[in-house]
């Protein structure tokens, strides 16, 4: 018997010795060896460059960084949910993550727009300063809580293109009637421009196009575009993305998902989304410009400005269109408050940095 527990007694000695003699905490009731297989859905087509593979690569971060413990399986739209679908799903634990954009939820949360872009709003750089250090995330928080939801930032394309038009826009007169994809806030001021706005899903929008049924469409910019083939069904492509500035793309995870988690895992997961979101926009930058090269060389795309008369008509209804997102209850008035003054600080200061140093270059 005195012999068996040596023998144990030894046995339990070697396995908490690390290779270096150093002691390994004791494993507790087996929790930390506990596996969570999660689904995330998604609104983007499936491995979609940039939109739909950055979804693939959190996921394999994630299981990289918990070393299989936290092992997501990524959806992409349509596959287990539709794409507008994603956000109810999340919220009631079809899924337990979801990426998308803040702005396909506008229908049900009004000031939801604000965490993803507002019309003549925030850069990605801006969006990123006020999310993480101007108190962004903690109202993004607060709103998506009653929902059950605990949101991330999760990408950033950029400045997006103004989009797809079949016929060019010489002046405002020439939005009157003009049937265009384009969501979130921008989507109302083209309404009150005289367009007629649609929400469409990323998947949709090339047959809308192609035959018809929308005259124009917005999407993202050249690298993104040119997955799409949206060059062979429109001739002209508009800049600047006035409607799209630096739009944050979100992960949300289901919060008894998220309580469920340890600590550590938690961690990864905050973690791994500030990854993404930074990555996302390393590789729109780095790709924009050889695909509008492509698209412009190649397949012979009519590249136009959009007139300063028409994005100064754009910027007026703008204003007024974000101001009253403010007006529709106490949390949106904080959100649009904390938004508009931190963009009215950092543009002052990007007035005389990352403006006056463009100009100069
Ligand atoms: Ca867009």
């Amino acid at each position: 018997m005195k012999t068996i527990s040596l023998v144990i007694m030894a046995m339990i000695l070697v396995s908490c010795s690390g290779e270096g003699g150093q002691d390994i905490p004791a494993a507790g009731a087996g929790a930390d060896t506990k596996v969570y297989r999660w689904k995330m859905i998604t609104t983007w087509p499936k491995n979609l460059p940039g939109l739909g593979t950055a979804p693939e690569n959190l996921a394999k971060k994630l299981r990289a960084m918990s070393n299989g413990r936290l092992d997501i399986k990524v959806y992409g739209a349509g596959e287990l949910v539709g794409a507008l679908e994603v956000f109810d799903a999340v919220s009631q634990g079809t899924a337990q993550m979801g990426h998308g954009a803040a702005y396909y939820w506008r229908g049900k949360i009004p000031a939801a727009a604000f965490f993803a872009t507002v019309p003549f709003g925030m850069n990605a750089q801006e969006m990123n300063g006020w999310l993480h250090y101007g108190g962004g995330l903690e109202l993004w928080r607060e709103l998506y809580a009653p929902f059950n939801l605990v949101p991330f930032a999760a990408g950033n394309s950029g400045v997006q293109m103004a989009g797809w038009f079949n016929k060019e826009i010489n002046s405002v007169d020439d939005l009157q009637g003009l049937k265009m994809r384009i969501p979130g806030l921008g989507g109302e001021v083209l309404a009150r421009a005289g367009g007629t706005p649609v929400v469409l899903p990323g998947g949709e929008i090339f047959t809308a196009l192609q035959t018809g049924v929308i005259d124009a469409t917005e999407w993202v910019g050249p690298y993104n575009d040119l997955a799409f083939s949206l060059h062979t069904a429109a001739k002209y492509y508009y800049y600047p993305g006035w409607q799209e500035p630096g739009p944050t793309l979100e992960a949300m995870v289901n919060k008894e998902a998220w309580d469920s988690l340890p600590a550590d895992l938690q961690a990864m997961i905050e973690v791994a989304t500030r990854a993404i979101n930074d990555d996302m926009l390393s590789e729109f930058t780095a790709r924009n410009n050889a695909a509008l090269v492509t698209l412009v060389e190649e397949h012979g795309v009519q590249l136009r400005r959009l007139p300063d008369d028409v994005l100064l008509k754009l910027k007026a209804i703008s204003k007024e269109v974000v101001a009253e997102a403010g007006e529709e209850n106490e949390l949106a008035g904080r959100i649009h408050d904390s938004y508009t003054n931190f963009q009215s600080g950092v543009s002052k200061y990007h007035a005389i940095s990352e403006q006056a140093y463009l100009n100069a270059r």
